[in-house]
Parts: C-alpha cells; structure tokens; sequence
C-alpha cells in the first residue's frame, strides 16, 4: 500500500453523472484514474453522481457499471450514489449557514449580475426572503471569521502549477440550487472527503473549478486529494465528446480494442504483441508500466 504525505493510503475514484453511456472520453477517464490506483496499489472507487434527476437517463447508471465490468475495470467496495446523501449535504450547509460562509441568493437569470460569467454578489449583502425558492451560494473571498487568500494556488499531476484568483475566476459558488437540487460543487468535496479520496484522475474540462473545490476542502479543514487533469477527446470540430454532445456510447463487445485505443490516447503506447491478447494481460502490462509523465496535455481528437 502506498502512503500520500498524509500518511492516507492511495484512493482514487471514477464519478461518472448518469445522463448517459459510457462513452470514449468517459472510458479515457476510467481507464487513467485506474491504472493510477492500481500502479500505486491503491483503492479504486466508483462513485455515481446522480445529483440531476432531469438530465439523467433512465438505467444509464447500470449501463455504465456494466461496462466498465466488461472491460475489467473492477471497483473496491460498494458504490457510492450522491442520491444517497442528501442529509450529509444538508448538514454541511446547516454549518456552512452558522458560520455565515454561506448566503441565500434569490436571483433570477435577469438578475445576476454576471461579469464575465462570474457572480458578482449582489445578494451577499441583502437578506433574500427564504419564503421564496433561492439558491444558496458559497462565499470564496472574504469570509467572516476565516483567513484565507482568494489567490488558490496548486500543483495539477499532469498540468502543472495552476493559480487562480477566486474572486475574479470563480465568483460565490451555487451550493444549492434554485430549483433544491443540491450542486455539482458540494457533492463533489463532500463526498471526496466522506471516500478518503487521496487521488482525483479525471478529465481536463474540470481543472478550472478545481482551484474553488480546494478552497473548500480547505475551509472544512478536509485533507486536500492531489488532482491530475487529462486531456480530453475531441471531435474533429473541437466539441468535447460528452453525453451532452450524445457521442455514442461504446460497445462493451470490444472492450479490448477500446482499451487499446484508450491506453494510445494516454499515451501509454502498449507493444503490438499485446494487441490480441487477452484483455487481462493488457490491463496488467497497463498497470506495471503506468507513466503519468506520457499523457499528453493537450486535447486530442478522436
Ligand atoms: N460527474 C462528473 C462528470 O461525469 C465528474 C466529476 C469529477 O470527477 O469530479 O463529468
């Protein structure tokens, strides 16, 4: 088992959203924060996020668990789905509520008063009637009764140093929202913490809300895991591939070749002989010869 500075054993996790199949870029995702757990022989963890009933599809989630067995990527332990934990994430913001980090923010999309897309406070300062559906946002600058610098600074496994300023970059961030789903940004950390995650493998289009999510593990006094951004798959017209964009979902039946294109992607390069070998030996030559150093940076197109 190996140790992080904390002295936490390795944790990594895959979160897929259900909204759809797996599909090639998803697989990328899997397949990397894998090998990362397994190279480090540490734990590797499945966790649905399952937080948007609208835009999710219905069995998307067995869907996904399915096929990431037929491709052998096997998870430790039970799965866990964020539709399970509404009352940790209740009890967060009942603290959060008491320290006066977070507010009731009542605006509408006329309202918002956005500056580059980023929030820029109106309701911090005013009591938005409660009566009334509001969202309930995070303070990350200027915080009562806490010290800490709106410049975040961290090193991404994969990228590189990154430095943001929350107050410019990112804005108070919706915790919950409007309509009483709870939001992407809360679960997130919450349930980072409540795995032990030591480890965040996944993809590129999150490293710019990564910098708000360390602010927040900070603020909960939480061990921050190490984050790695991959790059992403693109299609020849530069949209991400993603459930969105309904790129198809992969076909199980061939999980070897998708694994093989997948370790390309990560530019692991597996030697030809492999290529029509069982699916086990090119997951175990995988996982001994894991290099964070060859994933390429930049997207690629798919
Ligand atoms: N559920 C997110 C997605 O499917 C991933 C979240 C994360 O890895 O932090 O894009």
């Amino acid at each position: 088992m190996t140790f992080t500075g904390q002295q936490q054993p390795y944790t990594g996790r895959f979160a897929p959203s259900p909204s759809g199949p797996l599909h090639f870029g998803s697989l990328v995702t899997a397949l990397g924060s894998f090998l990362d757990a397994r190279f480090h022989k540490g734990q590797w963890l499945v966790r649905m996020e399952d937080l948007d009933p609208p835009r999710e599809q219905a069995g998307a989630a067995d869907e996904i668990l399915h096929c990431l067995e037929a491709h052998q990527l096997f998870w430790d332990g039970p799965v866990l789905y964020q539709s399970h934990r509404h009352d940790a994430y209740e009890k967060c913001l009942d603290f959060l509520r008491s320290r006066d980090w977070i507010y009731a923010c009542d605006c509408s999309r006329q309202e918002l008063h956005l500056t580059q897309g980023i929030y820029q406070g109106r309701c911090r300062n005013r009591q938005a009637d409660v009566q009334f559906p509001c969202a309930w946002r995070l303070k990350l600058y200027d915080l009562p009764d806490h010290t800490s610098s709106e410049i975040q600074i961290f090193d991404d496994l994969i990228q590189g140093q990154q430095i943001q300023d929350l107050r410019t970059a990112a804005g108070d961030q919706i915790l919950k929202r409007r309509d009483g789903f709870y939001a992407y940004q809360l679960a997130v950390v919450l349930d980072d913490i409540e795995q032990q995650i030591t480890h965040v493998i996944r993809g590129r289009d999150l490293l710019d809300v990564t910098a708000r999510q360390v602010f927040f593990f900070n603020l909960l006094k939480a061990n921050t895991p190490q984050f790695g951004h991959l790059p992403l798959a693109i299609m020849p017209n530069g949209q991400k591939l993603s459930k969105q964009n309904k790129a198809p979902g992969i076909n199980p039946e061939n999980a070897n070749q998708n694994i093989w294109q997948a370790l390309h992607f990560l530019g692991q390069n597996p030697p030809a002989e492999l290529k029509h070998q069982a699916l086990n030996q090119l997951l175990d030559w995988a996982i001994s010869n894991w290099q964070l150093s060859r994933i390429p940076i930049r997207d690629q197109v798919v």
